[in-house]
């Protein structure tokens, strides 16, 4: 028995890194598992049949979250295929760094969009259904950065710290309607996304980061697993850092 038995998962970016992880650990704990993906389709191929081995529903669903057509074709599909969600994870997300000086206008937008209005829409888009079958649990993937900012990054920061806001609002929101919505807040996790930081950045993380090393995605997906269970039918409108006491 998985304490998610029963259940339906929405991932966004659930092809690759965290996303993938959250993937697998929501389907370990028993959920059923709708696998958003932009580009990477073999991997989110992959991962389905991973899941589907564990013998759990997995399918995988194309869009890019910040077109707002893409989201609705991936809606209207994942509702047809699973009926309403219970739980949605709003993974997807994007660096595009530079100083702020630097930083033109497509670079801020794009960020933004993905980041931020893609899981609003989302959100706008799964909640009503969510809401008219008991419930459910929506749990966004925000980032120490959207808590602490980081130089080069002033459009992942506000984008990351919106998302906490948006969190805290919609908690309000859809406290009496028995959803729960609250953030994780990774700290340095160990995915692609990190490729591009250069190894003596790396070093100065380990360094001011008392566990003393970056997490993996596995570390990430539990804090998720746990949201979304039972055990966290009291808390809304958290941010849980899963950081190495990096920010505390
Ligand atoms: P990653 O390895 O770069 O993977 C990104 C995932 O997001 C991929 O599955 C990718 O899908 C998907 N994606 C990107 N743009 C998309 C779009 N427009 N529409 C739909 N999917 C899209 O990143 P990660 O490290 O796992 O990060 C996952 C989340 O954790 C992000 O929100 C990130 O900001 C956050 N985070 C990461 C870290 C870290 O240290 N890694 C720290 C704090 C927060 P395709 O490959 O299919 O295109």
């Amino acid at each position: 028995m998985g304490v998610l038995d029963g259940k339906t998962s929405l991932v966004t970016g659930a092809s690759r890194g965290i996303g993938r992880a959250i993937a697998m650990a929501l389907a370990e704990a028993g959920s059923d598992v709708a696998l958003n993906y932009f580009t990477s389709r073999e991997p989110a191929e992959a991962a389905a049949d991973k899941i589907r081995a564990m013998g759990r529903r997995a399918e995988i669903y194309k869009a890019n979250v910040s077109n707002p057509d893409e989201n609705d074709e991936m809606v209207a599909k994942l509702l047809d295929d699973f009926g309403p969600v219970q739980v949605v994870v709003n993974n997807a997300g994007i660096t595009r760094d530079k100083s702020f000086v630097k930083m033109d206008r497509s670079m801020w937008q794009e960020v933004l969009d993905v980041n931020l209005t893609g899981p609003a829409m989302i959100i706008h888009r799964l909640i009503k259904p969510m809401i008219e079958t008991g419930g459910g649990r929506i749990v966004n993937i925000t980032s120490i950065v959207g808590q602490m900012g980081n130089f080069g990054q002033a459009n992942y920061a506000a984008a990351k710290g919106g998302l906490i806001s948006l969190t805290k609002t919609l908690a309000r929101e859809f406290a009496r309607k028995n959803v729960t919505v609250n953030a994780v807040a990774p700290g340095f996790i160990e995915t692609d996304m990190m490729a591009d930081v250069p190894e003596s950045v790396l070093d100065q993380v380990r360094n001011v980061t008392p566990i003393g090393r970056l997490g993996k995605p596995e570390e990430v997906a539990a804090a998720v697993v746990f949201l979304a269970s039972p055990a966290a039918s009291f808390i809304t409108g958290e941010v849980l850092g899963v950081n190495g006491g990096m920010y505390m």
